[in-house]
């Protein structure tokens, strides 16, 4: 692990004096930052470790008069020793000018507009760099509300410019093939030597013009296992609920981010202290709250998310989101089965729509992982049924796998008694006679009554109308 960026240097000891280089500093306003460079002979950062791709656009756009560098997460990273999870690269010309440049290339965002160019599977963000607000330079503006949210930024600038927009200190380090050395305007390096991450400027500001900037200190104090400079943390537990201003999507975003990236259970902590993860998960905070089991799920959850990046086996964001918002689902249940006079099961049913519902409205969470989510929840009704047929439709269940590794979560939580899991890890791996021995030797399921100690009611078969069309034979006839 990283012990301090000075291991990096030739002569630590004069790490600050040789950084300053007067005859770079930018002559005018107050505002302008110093420039410190890096020398090749004194950073880590070799070719060798960056990204081809990342650098033919770097050397592409130097060929073709621009100014370009590596900047942001890559550079932070590989200073750190740490292998960068992606690129990118920031230069003076336009998206329309890098657009022309690279046929493999296009312009995405509104918000801000940035150029993707693709090589193969990898994608090399390309964002040119951002000047002052309320300039107008050529007709690209940039927008802010009333209070401060920044709502559009593309107003194009210097590379000094540039590099005071950037969020954290630590993220504003800049990298050129033309002379291989590491510009820092803001004061990175000291930071990053120093493990801390910074806010550039005035934090409240900062975070008032984009608020997701708050779940980034969260994020990269996690990941990087850094403190918050102690101004860049003063605003955040008063200016968190400015996150309920941001599109859910984007906020979806983050939140994996947040949770898939290895370091899950450190940025939940971190959220949580903050009072940041309220305002991403509102009602899960408040079950975690009520539910002493319910913190030890999601945290097992986070953990057990974390050891499989590390083992580079997949993880979804189903079983993520299906932690996260168990709880509450749990807590409704028996508050709608009482209140409706329903069974078990519909009363789930209904009570995930409604978690589901109302965590729309903080975070997205598309088709395609809510449903296999919500099969994960249902299947926990199923599971404690072992007796006939309905044990190997569970069994065979695509679900069936995510949905015992969360049964097993459950029991590790503390919110279930253990047994169940070990029933069903012996069952995976009986033999037929073995598997026969166990469902007889299991109790059918749940107790005949249904919630609060009422009789579970039968619905009523519907008589199936006659038709001209055979049916095909189902398991159940
Ligand atoms: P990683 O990719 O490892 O998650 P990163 O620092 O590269 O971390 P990105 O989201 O890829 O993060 O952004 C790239 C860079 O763009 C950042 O390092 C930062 O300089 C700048 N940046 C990104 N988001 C913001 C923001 N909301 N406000 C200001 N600058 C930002
Ligand atoms: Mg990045």
């Amino acid at each position: 692990m990283f012990k301090g960026f000075s291991r990096f240097l030739q002569r630590p000891g004069e790490r600050l004096k040789t950084l300053f280089n007067p005859e770079s500093a930018q002559a005018g306003e107050d505002a302008t930052p110093t420039r410190k460079v890096l020398p090749r002979d004194e950073h880590n950062v070799s070719r060798q470790n960056l990204s081809e791709s990342a650098l033919k656009v770097l050397y592409r756009l130097n060929g073709a008069g621009y100014d370009a560098y590596l900047v942001g997460g890559c550079i932070r990273d590989s200073l750190l020793g740490n292998r960068p999870k992606d690129f990118d690269v920031a230069t003076n010309a336009t998206p329309d000018e890098v657009r022309q440049l690279f046929r493999n290339s296009r312009i995405i965002g509104r918000r801000f507009r940035i150029v993707h160019v693709r090589f193969g599977r990898e994608v090399i963000e390309v964002t040119t760099f951002r000047g002052r607000h309320g300039e107008e330079h050529a007709g690209n503006v940039s927008q802010q509300s009333d209070d401060g949210l920044l709502l559009r930024d593309n107003v194009w600038g210097s590379v000094e410019e540039d590099a005071i927009r950037r969020d954290f200190t630590v993220n504003a380090l800049y990298y050129s093939v033309t002379d291989f050395a590491i510009h820092d305007w803001t004061g990175g390096l000291q930071d990053l030597d120093d493990r801390v991450l910074r806010m550039i400027g005035d934090p409240e500001t900062r975070y008032r013009e984009d608020p997701v900037r708050m779940l980034r200190a969260a994020r990269f104090a996690a990941k990087l296992d850094f403190r918050i400079a102690p101004e860049t943390e003063a605003p955040i537990r008063e200016l968190a609920p400015l996150l309920l201003q941001i599109p859910p999507a984007r906020l979806f975003e983050e939140v994996l981010k947040l949770f898939l990236s290895g370091h899950a259970l450190q940025s939940f902590r971190v959220l949580r202290e903050r009072g940041l993860f309220a305002m991403l998960f509102p009602e899960s905070d408040e079950a975690l709250n009520e539910q002493p089991w319910a913190v030890k799920l999601v945290e097992q959850a986070l953990a057990n998310t974390d050891a499989r990046i590390a083992q580079e086996r997949p993880v979804t964001p189903a079983f993520l989101f299906g932690a996260l918002l168990w709880p509450c689902v749990q807590q409704r249940t028996p508050r709608i089965a009482h209140e409706q006079d329903l069974p078990e099961i519909p009363a789930q049913q209904a009570a995930a729509q409604q978690v589901i519902s109302r965590q729309l409205q903080h975070t997205s969470i598309p088709k395609r992982f809510s449903m296999p989510m919500r099969d994960i929840w249902e299947l926990q009704q199923q599971l404690p049924r072992r007796r006939g047929r309905r044990v190997f439709q569970t069994l065979e269940h695509p679900r069936f796998r995510a949905a015992y590794d969360f049964l097993l979560l459950r029991e590790e939580s503390g919110e279930l008694t253990p047994g169940l899991g070990e029933w069903w890890t012996e069952f995976q791996k009986a033999d037929d006679d073995g598997q026969r021995q166990l469902m007889a030797d299991a109790d059918g399921g749940p107790p005949a009554d249904g919630p609060n100690g009422k009789p579970r009611r039968r619905r009523p078969r519907k008589r199936r109308r006659p038709t001209n069309k055979p049916t095909p034979p189902t398991l159940d006839d």
